[in-house]
């Protein structure tokens, strides 16, 4: 399509953000719109919380509470434009972007995509297992498990209940950690009061981990912890082992052994989600976009890429790269909005050092571990600390309030009353 999206000229220049997860919201509040005009490219209408998706997908969280629609973020910002639309390609030489309603001219242009759910190629997986890279995928997990109670419930066959009751979750990351342990919280507690005809001892939750420890990218400590943790809440942890493929009802693993289950979790990696046009020399063997210390794109003159599509090995803490989490993102965008402003009063451009503060997993009620750049911690104080950190990160104070208030409920309840089933569609289908 070579049509112009209607986006008004002005005579400033024009910085075109393709992304509008951390790194990308970052930036568009930060950068300076008295000097530019900013145009927001988005798949969504709306900016993601992702380290709670694991909420939604668990009926724990509302898909509105973890979500912001970016027209209320800029309200107030004059020559901001936000357009819904998916990028197809960058045209490099000639500073403009296809998109699915039609070109866009840029001056400077913005790649902060993040990232999609790594399959490593196994086709049959990524048909059959369900992921949690968007608020969709979250709520279609919640259909599905709770679909899979409800089809129990018409089986008189013991082994086809048992494998619509059983959940495998594939990596032992902090994704992973999180909804196998949440999982685990519902089958103690709210899944026997509403489904008294079904006989939870059958139910298995398994979280499965190719490496030697859960939490690999933490201390050992906090992976023995976590753990520990999840095998008091009853999950079933397996690590050193490795998963071949999924049928949709088979599960089977490198050695041969297999697990019956309707309901496989793949939380066990991520690929940088490059837009094509963006020089292949630019492209590390691991797939992210290779940056200077600036986030601009190696062999581009005007092109930037920020958060987990990006690749910086000039930061001499971080030689092989940042991690893929929220901070790096976050502390990349409002560093090149300052970059930008320095750019237009002539000013030499700051380097990117990343400020690690620390990370954190919650594996259930009361339990988390958390590492502070100088201090570890675990249980009841570290999930309090998890539970604040995570709060004061969404955007927007009624959905603050919002999420505040299901987690008192929740934890005064331990029940949450979120089980519904919503399959949007027309009346006529
Ligand atoms: C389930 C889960 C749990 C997580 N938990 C944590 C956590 O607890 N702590 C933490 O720090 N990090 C966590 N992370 C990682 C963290 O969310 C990412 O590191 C962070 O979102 C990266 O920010 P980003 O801006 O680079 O990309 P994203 O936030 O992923 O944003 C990318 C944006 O680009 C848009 N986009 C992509 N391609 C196109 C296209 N072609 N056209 C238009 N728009 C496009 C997407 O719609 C999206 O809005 C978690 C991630 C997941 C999936």
């Amino acid at each position: 399509m070579d049509t112009f999206a209607n986006i008004p000229e002005t005579t400033k220049k024009r910085v075109v953000i393709i992304g509008v997860g951390f790194a990308g919201l970052s930036l568009a509040k930060k950068i300076d719109k008295n000097i530019y005009q900013v145009v927001l490219i988005d798949k969504n209408n709306y900016h993601q919380f992702q380290p709670l998706f694991y909420q939604v997908a668990t009926a724990g969280l509302e898909p509105s509470a973890i979500s912001f629609p970016l027209r209320k973020v800029f309200q107030k910002n004059k020559d901001i434009h936000i357009r819904v639309c998916e990028v197809t390609e960058i045209i490099e030489k000639e500073n403009y972007l296809l998109t699915n309603i039609g070109r866009i001219n840029y001056d400077y242009l913005v790649v902060a995509t993040g990232a999609d759910t790594n399959y490593y190629g196994n086709k049959e997986i990524q048909k059959n297992a369900l992921s949690m890279k968007s608020v969709s995928e979250a709520l279609y997990i919640r259909n599905r498990v709770l679909c899979n109670f409800e089809e129990a419930l018409t089986t008189k066959d013991l082994e086809l209940q048992k494998e619509l009751l059983n959940i495998v979750v594939v990596g032992g990351g902090p994704t992973g950690v999180e909804v196998s342990g949440t999982l685990a919280e519902m089958k103690k507690t709210v899944l026997p009061k509403d489904y008294p005809e079904l006989d939870f001892n059958m139910m298995t939750i398994t979280l499965v981990e190719a490496g030697s420890h859960v939490l690999g990218s933490m201390s050992e400590t906090s992976s023995v912890h976590a753990k520990k943790f999840l095998k008091q809440l009853g999950v079933k942890v397996l690590v050193n082992t490795r998963v071949s493929g999924y049928d949709g009802d088979i599960l089977t693993f490198v050695d041969g052994n297999t697990i019956r289950t309707k309901t496989l979790i793949w939380a066990a990696g991520i690929k940088a989600a490059v837009i094509t046009g963006i020089p292949e020399s630019s492209i590390h063997k691991s797939g992210r976009i290779l940056v200077d210390a600036f986030n601009k794109i190696e062999g581009t003159k005007n092109i930037f890429a920020l958060g987990d599509v990006c690749l910086m090995l000039s930061d001499e803490k971080f030689t092989n790269g940042h991690p893929q989490v929220a901070q790096p993102a976050m502390q990349q965008g409002v560093l090149l909005a300052d970059n930008l402003k320095r750019s237009a009063m002539n000013i030499h451009w700051k380097e990117f050092a990343y400020k690690d503060l620390g990370s954190m997993a919650t594996v259930g009620r009361n339990l988390a571990v958390v590492e502070l750049p100088n201090f570890k911690f675990h249980g009841f104080f570290a999930w309090l600390v998890w539970m604040l950190v995570h709060l004061m990160s969404i955007v927007g104070v009624k959905n603050r309030l919002f999420v505040f208030i299901n987690w008192v409920w929740n934890y005064i309840s331990y029940d949450q009353s979120l089980r519904l089933i919503i399959k949007p569609k027309r009346r006529d289908e």
